[in-house]
């Protein structure tokens, strides 16, 4: 059974994995409330950005 000549290195490993990512890009989970949100934008559910209510509800 062929073999591989030699160890992939650190360097080429990471390197393959750069194109791994997420199924849906910038997407996280909201550090508040937990729903997920578009990362760099406030959270559409909780008005949160950066752990600080940027959006409270006014009116
Ligand atoms: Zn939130």
């Amino acid at each position: 059974m062929a073999v591989p000549a030699r160890k992939t290195s650190k360097a080429k490993k990471a390197r393959r994995r750069t194109h791994y990512k997420l199924s849906v890009p910038g997407l996280t989970a909201c550090s508040n409330c937990g729903e997920m949100r578009k990362s760099h934008h406030v959270c559409p559910s909780c008005g949160h950005y950066d752990g600080k209510d940027v959006m409270t509800k006014e009116a």
